[in-house]
């Protein structure tokens, strides 16, 4: 009795809600810059030529990134997993082929 009920999400305060702009507006963004930019750019970078798929944050909006044409770039599924792993420190998730086992 008496204990203040601490709600999870009472740590998040407008400062710290990702200003990712979301809605129509944001698709609209992010259609535009996949037709400026269409292909991967890591696999550009690596010779090959990939469709991206999606358009990635060279900072990431939760570190602080601007949601800007500047701060973005295209990359295919696997880059952009790549590219997240290595931002937020995770280790690429183990993947499972169509067999069940870990490729
Ligand atoms: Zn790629």
């Amino acid at each position: 009795m008496g204990i203040p009920i601490r709600k999870p999400w009472a740590h998040r305060t407008p400062e710290t809600e990702v200003k990712r702009i979301r809605g129509r507006k944001g698709q609209a963004a992010r259609l535009r810059r996949l037709t400026s930019e269409p292909l991967c750019v890591d696999c550009k970078a690596a010779g090959s030529v990939k469709a991206a798929e999606v358009v990635d944050h060279i900072v990431p909006l939760a570190k602080g990134g601007d949601d800007i044409d500047s701060n973005c770039r295209s990359l295919c599924h696997d880059c952009h997993r790549k590219r997240t792993a290595e931002q937020f420190g995770f280790k690429s998730k183990q993947t499972v082929g169509d067999d069940g086992w870990p490729t």
